[in-house]
């Protein structure tokens, strides 16, 4: 395996820090390390933004001058592709759908959708439950009728390609871990359209590095998350030129706690939101590391992590904190009263 053979265009800051959750941690009795994959850097950064320096690459080798990209109307990933487009001055056409179906003005124009407008991406609202991928080949089609040159990137950015981005991201944290002496027992991140989950199984085992990885879903139930982990763990290994090193024991997620829906907001998120910021002064988001710092609470108090040390994996996402200010500013009001 050897991530440099891939075309790469290099705007992430990494490494990013492997830090102790020293308060959090105290108060699951867990020895609790984070991995600040919200620190990568690119216009608020995120773990879509490690995904992008392997997709850039592509697209600049195609010659590309649009990208193309789809999310729910609040998604990080959007706002990390208008950015990246930026960067190298290429346009950004991007499809947002109203998945949540949330009509406060927070979300429809605040957070991610603020950002996006202002990074300069051309946005089109589609419907809740329209088909992406289709509605994703129409817009390339209209910007190829122009005369465009149009890069498709999938929700999410999740192909193999872009999962080398956690491919790299297992390498990096298992240096990181080598060089400090400290004995990683499991790594916990949310896990949505699959590239970052499926991206750190791939790598780690093509690392031999023997890491168990735990998925808290966001969205689907067990069975089609961990099968859909499990297809693209398998084709970015392939890609790398060793599919037999990936097995299907190897990914594991955990959907119990999603809640109302993917990108619903419940009582217990806000807890958790308040929690590690109180804690560790860690700002996490309430649609994946809000529900995924949700189950490794559950599951810490559970004594499910009994004498282990985990890295929680932090994706992001802070941005979309701001979509949610009417649900955010109820539960922080009601508590001072
Ligand atoms: C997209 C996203 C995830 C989920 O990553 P996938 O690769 O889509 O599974 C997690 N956290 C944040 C903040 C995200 O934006």
């Amino acid at each position: 395996m050897h991530l440099a053979r891939f075309p790469r265009a290099r705007f992430a800051h990494l490494p990013t820090p492997l830090e102790r959750l020293t308060r959090l941690g105290v108060e699951l009795k867990v020895d609790l390390w984070v991995k600040r994959d919200d620190c990568t850097g690119l216009a608020g950064g995120g773990n879509k933004t490690r995904k992008l320096e392997f997709l850039l690459g592509e697209a600049l080798d195609q010659g590309a001058d649009t990208l193309v990209t789809q999310g729910a109307v609040q998604s990080n990933h959007v706002r990390q592709t208008a950015a990246a487009a930026a960067r190298y001055g290429l346009a950004c056409e991007v499809i947002l759908e109203e998945r949540t179906g949330s009509k406060a003005v927070d979300y429809t124009a605040s957070g991610n959708v603020l950002l996006d407008r202002l990074l300069g991406a051309a946005i089109r609202n589609v419907p809740g439950g329209a088909d992406m991928n289709a509605e994703l080949a129409r817009t390339a089609d209209d910007i190829r009728a122009r005369g465009g040159k149009p890069y498709v990137i999938l929700g999410g950015g999740s192909n193999a390609v872009g999962a080398l981005g956690y491919v790299d991201c297992a390498i990096e944290l298992v240096a990181q871990a080598n060089a400090q002496g400290l004995v990683i027992d499991r790594i916990v991140t949310a896990t949505g359209s699959a590239g970052t989950h499926a991206g750190l199984v791939a790598g780690l085992a093509l690392v031999g590095a023997d890491i168990p990885v735990l998925g808290i879903g966001v969205r689907a139930d067990r069975e089609t998350q961990e099968a859909n982990v499990h297809k693209l763990a398998m084709e970015t290994a392939a890609l790398l030129g060793h599919p037999e090193r990936v097995t299907r024991e190897m990914t594991v997620a955990d959907c119990d706690y999603v809640g109302a829906g993917y990108g619903l907001i419940d009582d217990e998120v806000i807890e958790v939101l308040k929690l590690a910021a109180r804690t560790d002064a860690l700002i996490l988001d309430p649609v994946y590391t809000g529900k995924a710092m949700k189950g490794l609470i559950a599951l810490a108090r559970a004594g499910r992590f009994e004498g282990e040390t985990v890295v929680f994996l932090h994706t992001g996402g802070a941005q979309g904190l701001f979509g949610y200010q009417g649900e955010m500013q109820g539960a922080l009001e009601g508590e001072l009263a």
